[in-house]
């Protein structure tokens, strides 16, 4: 992490789809910047660009004009080679479906972020069982995703995410397949890995998810519409 930049600064970017002779303009001129320790939830509804701003963030996708640095890193000139190697290294993802291997087991599956970075399989497994006991699940390192429930599931994706230590934890809709019991114990852990000083991200349309960020960024046909912090939201520094 580069203590010395914001996590996110994007400057007046747009992002405009063409297919074919058609241009639809997902985002029309989007800025904001995001301290390390924030946790921010995006908010729109359907077709506002929330997905579109996510994998620009996420560093899937690339703006049509405008400038965006994560960590410091100016992303929006990179190959996809230099982009692939920035995700890896400097953000995690958290899926609404968990996006787990089904026949590897908790502590492979966390590990697998640093088995794409080259890291040896000692310091992998070290890691990823330091990741599992971050979200509780330290003794459910051998077990498949079959034997683990859906917020189990979810808590091991999070370690995943988590494992190479990055700058921001991005996650889409995270709690959009678990009932309220288990997406409340999710939102638990969330505050508790922001509290800690991890930087989330994340898309969702549930209000009371929501609600557990700390700062929300409402999108309505790709522009930003509001931006505010909730009166207790000092980023942790
Ligand atoms: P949201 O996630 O808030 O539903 P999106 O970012 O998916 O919004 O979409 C924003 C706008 O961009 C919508 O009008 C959508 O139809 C359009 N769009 C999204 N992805 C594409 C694409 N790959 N090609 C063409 N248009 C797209």
């Amino acid at each position: 992490m580069n203590n010395s930049a914001r996590a996110i600064e994007v400057r007046d970017i747009t992002k405009i789809y063409r297919t074919g002779a058609v241009e639809v303009p997902a985002l029309r001129g989007v800025s904001f910047a995001i301290e390390h320790g924030e946790y921010v939830a995006i908010m729109g509804p359907s077709g506002s660009g929330k997905s579109t701003l996510m994998n620009l963030i996420g560093c899937l996708d690339r703006v049509t004009s405008g400038s965006y640095l994560l960590d410091g890193v100016d992303v929006s000139s990179l190959d996809d080679d230099a982009l692939a190697e920035i995700r890896l290294k400097k953000l995690g993802f958290v899926f609404q479906g968990f996006n787990l291997l089904a026949r590897t087991d908790a502590i492979r599956n966390v590990a697998l972020p640093l088995f794409y970075a080259g890291v040896p399989s000692r310091e992998r497994n070290t890691a990823a069982l330091e990741r599992l006991a971050e979200v509780g699940l330290a003794d459910r390192a051998t077990h498949k995703p079959t034997e683990l429930s859906g917020g189990q599931q979810q808590r091991v994706a999070i370690a995943r995410a988590l494992v190479n230590n990055p700058a921001v934890l991005l996650a889409d809709e995270p709690t959009g397949n678990l009932d309220t019991q288990t997406s409340d114990d999710i939102m638990r852990l969330f505050g508790e890995l922001n509290a800690g000083g991890r930087t989330i991200i994340m898309v969702t349309h549930n209000e009371e998810v929501a609600a557990h960020a700390r700062r929300v960024i409402r999108l309505r046909d790709g522009l930003i519409v509001a931006d505010d912090r909730s009166p207790s939201a000092l980023p942790v520094s």
